[in-house]
């Protein structure tokens, strides 16, 4: 017979853990299916492990810079394999800690691929083992996995996707990463402040390219500054990996194709949603280009089956996916949450400089036909950026200049992803440029620059 629950919820990302959490303190019955790792990508391929790699490679970094800080730190060296293990150690250590809550909130836990076999019906396969779960409500959060290049397959030797890239046997020498998405941008900043000779192709004319104009160009200089070598409006034509390297063609900005040698290639050019085999087709659940169509409460075109996540389409990032997995499984529950809206999603790159934002830049702002007040202010005029060595990056801020609204903020510099939040704060207030300026910031500190940055953009930044 059949196990039924209220609510059953195939795959177990950051999606599809904090939905049934939510749902389990809401008092649904609920099922997570999960083939691999509880935690999905996130803890354990995705964001946290490469947050740990990069913590290395910071530390490392100032330990080469110690004696900018009065420091000596001699024969400063690393064995890799104890990076990679620190690493994974810390993804292990949050894959049980989701166990954990998973049975604290008394959520089954399933292992195994779940198919959903018809609405209302899921069956679960490990192995030569079958279980069938029944629920009035089915959440698909199965989230997405790495895209390989049409023409060159990854093959986890020299040509790596991130899952390679995060548990390196041996370090790059010569590494070519393609594409300068956040996830491009984190892997060559690791490999290159751990002595690889890095070289990124973008095929748009910035890296970077869903941040600010002036984000992307100052990335590019802080970036070529360390050392990278950055190729925008470059292409890829072909890749032919041997025992012993990759040999790439790229066509550059002038259109001539140079054959070039690499130690190894990092693939970083997008993600493919994971929609096969889960019985989209049978049921006839829409999908828009591969992802899973859902509104705002991420219902999908057939009755009790949601989606949320990586699998319903950008922005791929974690948060997003929790946010869209709690208002469902509120509406689920009649609590009659506010739909989800992507309007405050912030988005962060944590490398080597950190880079920040949320809302418009300034050229979507101006392309809506907003009139603009823009105001920037540099780490240089901040006291805690030049206690800290970290004088270098900005804090811009884009308002309405009718309604005073913060159209977007735009941040790149140290711990900028830890302070991207108070912007955030501020919109879902829909706080103006008044109440920012009555803040009073604390003082010696990095958010100071958040508030310099209002300042500037109504003609009365303090410290510049
Ligand atoms: C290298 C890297 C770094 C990243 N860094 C960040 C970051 O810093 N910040 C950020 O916000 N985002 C980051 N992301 C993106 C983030 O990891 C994803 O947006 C997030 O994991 C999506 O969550 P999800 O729940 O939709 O899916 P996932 O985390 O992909 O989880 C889906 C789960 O479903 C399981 N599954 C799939 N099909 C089935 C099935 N049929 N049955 C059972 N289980 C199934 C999978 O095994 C997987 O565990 C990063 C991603 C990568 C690759």
């Amino acid at each position: 017979m059949a196990d039924t629950f209220n609510l059953v919820i195939l795959g177990s990302g950051p999606g599809g853990y904090v939905a049934a959490i939510r749902a389990a303190q809401l008092g649904l019955k609920t099922a997570i299916i999960e083939r691999e790792r509880l935690g999905g990508i996130c803890l354990n391929w995705g964001c946290i492990p490469t947050k740990a790699l990069l913590r290395t490679s910071e530390i490392y970094h100032y330990m080469q810079h110690a004696a900018d800080y009065g420091l000596s730190a001699d024969n400063v060296g690393f064995d890799l394999t104890k990076v990679v293990e620190r690493s994974r150690k810390v993804a292990g250590q949050l894959n049980m800690g989701v166990k954990g809550l998973m049975k604290k909130n008394k959520v089954t836990v399933f292992e195994g691929t779940g198919t959903i076999t018809a609405a209302g019906k899921v069956t679960v396969t490990q192995g030569d083992k079958t279980s069938d779960l029944e629920a009035k409500h089915i959440i698909i959060a199965t989230g997405a996995r790495a895209r390989d290049l049409p023409f060159a397959k990854a093959d986890g030797a020299r040509i790596l996707t991130y899952r390679h890239a995060m548990v390196p046997t041996e370090m790059p020498t010569k590494l070519l990463v393609i594409g300068s998405g956040a996830i491009g941008v984190e892997f060559a900043s690791f490999y290159n402040d751990m002595g690889a000779d890095v070289t990124i192709v973008e095929m748009l004319p910035r890296i970077l390219p869903v941040e600010d104009e002036e984000v992307s160009a100052f990335m590019d200089k802080a970036l070529t500054k360390q050392g990278i070598t950055l190729r925008t409006a470059t292409g890829l034509e072909a890749l032919d990996a041997t025992a012993k390297g990759v040999t790439a063609k790229i066509k550059g900005k002038d259109g001539k194709v140079t054959s070039e040698e690499f130690s190894h290639v990092i693939v970083a050019i997008g993600i493919v949603p994971n929609t096969e085999n889960i019985g989209l087709e049978a049921l006839g659940i829409e999908t828009e280009r591969g992802h899973i169509k859902v509104d705002g409460y991420a219902r999908t075109n057939v009755g009790g089956i949601y989606a949320i996540g990586d699998v319903t389409g950008a922005p791929w990032l974690a948060h997003k996916a929790s946010h869209e997995g709690v208002v469902c499984v509120e509406a689920i529950a009649g609590l009659n949450p506010h739909p989800f809206e992507k309007w405050n999603i912030p988005g962060c790159t944590y490398s080597r400089p950190q880079v920040a934002s949320v809302g418009m830049t300034e050229a979507k702002a101006k392309e809506a036909g907003h009139e603009l007040k823009v105001g920037k202010f540099p780490f240089i005029g901040n006291g805690k950026a030049i206690a800290l060595g970290e004088a270098e990056g900005f804090v811009k801020t884009v308002f309405d200049a009718k309604t005073g609204e913060l159209l977007g903020a735009h941040m790149v510099g140290a711990e900028v992803t830890e302070l991207i939040q108070g912007y955030v704060i501020a919109r879902q207030l829909e706080t103006t440029e008044a109440e920012l300026m009555e803040t009073i910031f604390a003082h010696p500190t990095l958010s100071e620059m958040m508030h310099e940055s209002v300042l500037g953009a109504y003609g009365r930044a303090i410290h510049i």
